[in-house]
């Protein structure tokens, strides 16, 4: 069949390619890793994990203050298979929040970003444009912002959508470590963004420089950019499309609570 008819049929060939999320089960893939479980009183205490750790992610490996630090951690897995028992990733894709401290885990609660305020979820909640800017990562991170709006996952039908300009956006959202040569262009694009507006730091790099840490040619991500504001970390090297998703949702108050059975499905994801 051609034409206009041809086209449809060939569509509905295809069905519902968006993933049910967040009604329904988000898919990731078999060696997708989310939110890690600490346990310092099982096999070492994680101290081999610690220390194979590539961006000394592993805090106080052996006593009861261990955590992994989300903000720097590349979901290697290194830390995991050197301590097994001790550290343990599950398949919580849940891992953003609103402070950098926050990204600080031993999985003993989830990791769930709080919204904003009422008046600023009145602004933002129904409709948010957003600007990116890499910031000079590996651009892994950017890969799956662009699938965050692809038909899989398809954040715009949520009203959440990247804009060409910093003066049609809400937010700014930043990849990278903040290299020297885009720090400057990075402040430009904030000071371009109409106030009220929010920011998001994606990814280990923009979160604390993650496998570029401590290169002098280099801010070690937004902390090291004190001139803007962060409302929303997302942790992951890179995040998967989810999680960004799931951490911007929350921000606006668009999904609540801490529970992985999932509304009207009855299935609760393996952690
Ligand atoms: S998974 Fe994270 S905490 Fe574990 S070794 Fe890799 S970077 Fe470090």
């Amino acid at each position: 069949m051609d034409g206009i008819p041809g086209i449809l049929q060939f569509r509905a060939r295809f069905g519902r390619q968006t993933v049910a999320y967040p009604e329904g089960p988000a898919r990731f893939p078999e060696r997708f890793r989310g939110l890690p479980v600490v346990d310092p009183r099982a096999g070492d205490g994680g101290r081999a994990g610690a220390a194979v750790c590539p961006t000394e992610a592993v805090r106080d490996a052996g006593t009861p203050g261990m955590a992994i630090d989300l903000g720097r951690c590349t979901f290697c897995g290194l830390c995991e298979e050197a301590s097994p028992g001790a550290i343990r990733f599950t398949r919580d894709y849940r891992i953003s929040g609103r402070t950098r401290d926050s990204l600080q885990v031993n999985g003993a609660a989830p990791l769930l970003a709080a919204a904003l305020d009422e008046k600023a979820r009145k602004l933002f909640g129904r409709s948010l444009r957003l600007r990116q800017v890499s910031a000079g990562g590996c651009n892994g991170c950017e890969a799956e912002l662009n699938a965050s709006g692809n038909v899989q996952f398809d954040m715009s039908r949520f009203g959440v959508a990247f804009v060409a300009s910093p003066r049609h956006a809400d937010g700014l959202v930043v990849t990278g470590p903040v290299s020297e040569n885009m720090r400057e262009a990075l402040l430009k694009t904030w000071e371009a963004l109409p106030a009220p507006r929010l920011v998001i730091a994606v990814g280990a790099c923009a979160c604390s420089g993650g496998i570029f840490r401590d290169s002098p040619v280099q801010s070690n991500g937004m902390p090291g950019v004190p001139e803007i504001p962060v409302d929303l970390w997302v942790a992951g090297c890179p995040p998967h499309p989810i999680t960004f998703i799931d951490g911007v949702l929350r921000l606006l108050g668009r999904i609540e609570g801490d529970s992985l059975r999932l509304a009207g499905t009855g299935i609760v994801e393996p952690r």
